[in-house]
């Protein structure tokens, strides 16, 4: 590769400048290659500026008038996000995922059709029940890991978006992400991805064939569990995304600066967590599915996985960070498991770098996929060796039996 000599104030040139396409983790290590033009500093200042001042003939010819629209270092993180997903029309950060979800919905008019998952956000499951009729919108869940179930609740002329997640937390349900796509826009509806569980590390939903891709950034995007942060990319800059975009201001729906530095400063080792968490979600389910006490090992990794095939043809870098196992003894069974941990953390939420546990059918409530004896593990970057141990020891004292780590 020829030395990197470009004028250092433009995000995009240094890829320009390369004579192959540099790595994303390349360009997100170095924040896209941004120096600080005033300074020459390396890392964004942060911008906490409410108001700019205007020219002298009235205009903003920096592009910013007021912090609740638009925030310079919102802009660093989104640039990052939409490097990672390749979108072309950019990205657009929110004060959380459901923020960002919510903005989706809230674009569709009243009347318009939807097809969602059977299994999904739980938070978003009941945020459509309880908004979904106030904003005239009729919701209909399917089986999504079946292309010919989406297909059939397609309404000719009404349903105007498709709502996917994949994979589908908590059972990790895999749905054709291209499959799905053909079939919204055969009815002339957009296809949305909840990409959380994927990242952009495995899963490119706009090369695939979404129009929009969703991330809860909460999660493995910032992964140190220290900001609620959402987002949407977008494949087009059209009217949809506009409202998208307008929303968002008039809602004042925009994630705060202190969240978007510290989300920039997390996307800059993403790529790394990423792959460190994913080795050890796949090491663990290998050693899990050989467990006395555990019955089911979901995990798209996994060749018994029912998306096993779908998921290894649109997820590289291998199937993601996220697993549930299902215990032996039931309800009780697993909820005496989680209460037996001592390096897991028993807690909600996912993709940070300590690992957590939960028992997933106590949260859901009523409407929910989840089997009352699944647990659902989200794996940090801890030794494998550590996690699996600890594992072992509270699977074995919640059976009464404390044989060795060994299985
Ligand atoms: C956490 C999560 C959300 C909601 O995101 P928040 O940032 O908590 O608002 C949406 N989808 C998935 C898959 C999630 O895990």
């Amino acid at each position: 590769m020829p030395p990197i000599n470009v004028p250092e104030t433009d995000p995009d040139a240094i890829a320009r400048a390369a004579d192959v396409p540099l790595a994303p983790r390349t360009l997100a290590a170095q924040a896209m290659g941004r120096i600080d033009p005033v300074t020459r500093a390396v890392v964004a200042p942060l911008h906490l500026s409410t108001t700019f001042q205007r020219d002298p003939d009235n205009g903003y010819s920096s592009g910013f008038s007021y912090a609740r629209p638009d925030n310079a270092t919102v802009r660093e993180a989104e640039a990052v996000i939409a490097m990672l997903e390749g979108a072309a029309a950019g990205a657009l950060l929110f004060g959380s995922g459901m923020a960002a979800a919510a903005a989706v919905f809230s674009a569709l008019q009243p009347g318009d059709h939807v097809v969602v998952p059977r299994v999904m956000y739980w938070g978003l499951r009941r945020w459509l029940a309880q908004e979904g009729p106030r904003l005239l919108l009729s919701v209909d869940a399917v089986d999504a890991d079946d292309p010919a179930a989406i297909r059939a609740a397609m309404r000719p002329d009404l349903t105007k978006l498709v709502w996917i997640e994949t994979p589908g937390n908590p059972l990790w349900t895999i749905t054709d992400i291209a499959a799905a796509a053909g079939i919204a826009h055969a009815a002339g509806a957009r296809l949305v991805v909840d990409s959380t569980a994927a990242s952009p590390h495995h899963t490119r939903p706009l090369a695939l064939g979404a129009d929009l891709v969703m991330h809860s950034a909460t999660k493995i995007l910032n992964g140190h569990s220290d900001v609620v942060a959402g987002v949407l990319a977008a494949r087009r800059a059209d009217a949809f995304w506009e409202r998208i975009a307008a929303i968002r201001a008039g809602w004042g729906a925009i994630l705060g600066p202190f969240e978007a530095y510290l989300l920039m400063r997390s996307l800059r080792t993403f790529p790394l967590r990423a792959a460190a968490q994913t080795a050890g979600a796949a090491a663990l389910a290998e050693r899990l599915a050989r467990h006395p006490f555990v019955t089911v090992v979901l995990y798209p990794g996994l060749s018994s996985h029912p998306g096993h095939a779908v998921a290894a043809r649109q997820m590289e870098h291998g199937f993601g960070f996220m697993l549930s196992i299902r215990v032996a003894g039931g309800e009780s069974g697993a909820v005496a498991t989680a209460a037996s941990v001592c390096l897991w953390k028993r807690a909600t939420s996912l993709g940070g770098v300590e690992s957590l546990i939960e028992h997933r059918a106590s949260v859901e409530g009523p409407g929910s996929p989840c089997p009352p004896d699944l647990l659902r593990l989200s794996t940090g970057i801890e030794d494998v060796g550590d996690l699996y141990r600890d594992l072992d020891q509270a699977l074995r004292s919640a059976h009464g039996n404390t044989g060795s780590a060994e299985p």
